[in-house]
């Protein structure tokens, strides 16, 4: 089991979800947390990532590291998507198996699941239709991480499992103009709107689709809780239920950030999915639940965002 001295190493500890991880872990008193940085580790090199483990030996493992971005970046940099997240799930999975970790967990995606999955997506759902051609790469990449947990555990007996959050937003996210998620888009765009007093604010899309959002910390406080609690096959929903309106959101946003002009919506950039909204009943009837509801989760975030580019 894992306690507060385990050796815990989280990949990805500089990423919005490690770092909530990480965070998570130290404020609850785990004292012997491992991490490294991209130019200290890179997991996409095999050796690195063999001689990292062997030296280091961690006990258990959060696999927060991940090559991620929004619908432009995942189908532009198509290949990279693909290569760096398949080798960062071989390494550091094949390493763990080598160098004995006592338990893995690892993370998907909500977005791995088919196109057109029934709603709300069940775990049983993925691998049973066509993926989302956007975001193939990454899809593809995951599933191989999630069907190398399994095959380990089937064939070595390693405790290795993994998680599938939904849409995820919080401290440290990324807000690229181009590249981001829509929350990270959207305080951006409604921040600079209103230091720049300009009259409108351009939402993409018609404003229909819906999206169910987790706050990051919320999502790492199910790992460690799955860390506790959860050995077995498969893959489990970390989902919040707390579904919007990509208008809703936008007006949330807007309240959040104090912008008192014009919000459009522009037809001409794609909706995406009309909904994505995760089962989460395998995770509540376990005994975890989210607590961060979306709207304190975006008063938190756009502290978070005034703080590093407020200026
Ligand atoms: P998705 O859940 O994989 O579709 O990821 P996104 O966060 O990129 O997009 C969610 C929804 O928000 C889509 O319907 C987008 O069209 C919509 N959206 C509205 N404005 C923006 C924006 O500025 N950036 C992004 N990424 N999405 C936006």
């Amino acid at each position: 089991m894992i306690n507060k001295d385990s050796k815990i190493y989280v990949a990805g500890h500089t990423g919005m979800v490690g770092s909530a991880i990480f965070r998570k872990l130290t404020n609850e008193g785990y004292r012997n947390i491992l991490t490294a940085t991209h130019k200290e580790l890179d997991l996409t090199n095999q050796k690195a990532t063999f001689d990292f483990f062997e030296k280091e030996k961690p006990e258990f493992v959060f696999v927060a590291a991940a090559k991620v971005g929004g619908i432009l970046a995942n189908n532009t940099y198509k290949a990279q998507f693909l290569y760096e997240n398949l080798m960062i799930a071989s390494n550091v999975i094949h390493a763990s198996y080598l160098h004995n970790v006592k338990k893995l967990l690892f993370l998907g995606s909500s977005c791995i699941y088919p196109k057109f999955a029934p709603q709300p997506i069940k775990e049983e759902y993925l691998l049973t239709g066509e993926l989302e051609a956007t975001n193939e790469g990454y899809a593809i990449a995951k599933i191989a991480g999630l069907k190398l947990c399994d095959t380990y555990r089937f064939q070595y007996g390693c405790n290795f499992i993994s998680a599938m959050p939904t849409n995820l937003y919080g401290i440290n996210d990324n807000y690229h103009p181009e590249h981001s998620h829509v929350i990270p888009a959207l305080i951006r765009r409604f921040h600079e709107a209103k230091i720049k007093n300009i009259p409108e604010v351009i939402v993409w899309g018609s404003g229909t689709p819906k999206r169910e959002f987790l706050f990051a910390d919320d999502l790492a406080e199910a790992c460690i809780f799955l860390m506790h609690h959860y050995n077995d096959y498969g893959w489990i929903n970390v989902g919040s239920g707390e579904e919007v309106t990509i208008k809703e959101l936008a007006t949330l946003i807007q309240n959040v950030v104090g912008y008192k002009g014009n919000v459009v919506f522009d037809n001409t950039k794609p909706d995406g999915t009309p909904r994505k909204l995760v089962d989460s009943t395998k995770l509540n009837s376990l005994g975890w639940k989210h607590k961060i509801p979306l709207k304190e989760g975006l008063h938190i975030t756009y502290q978070d965002f005034l703080k590093k580019y407020g200026s």
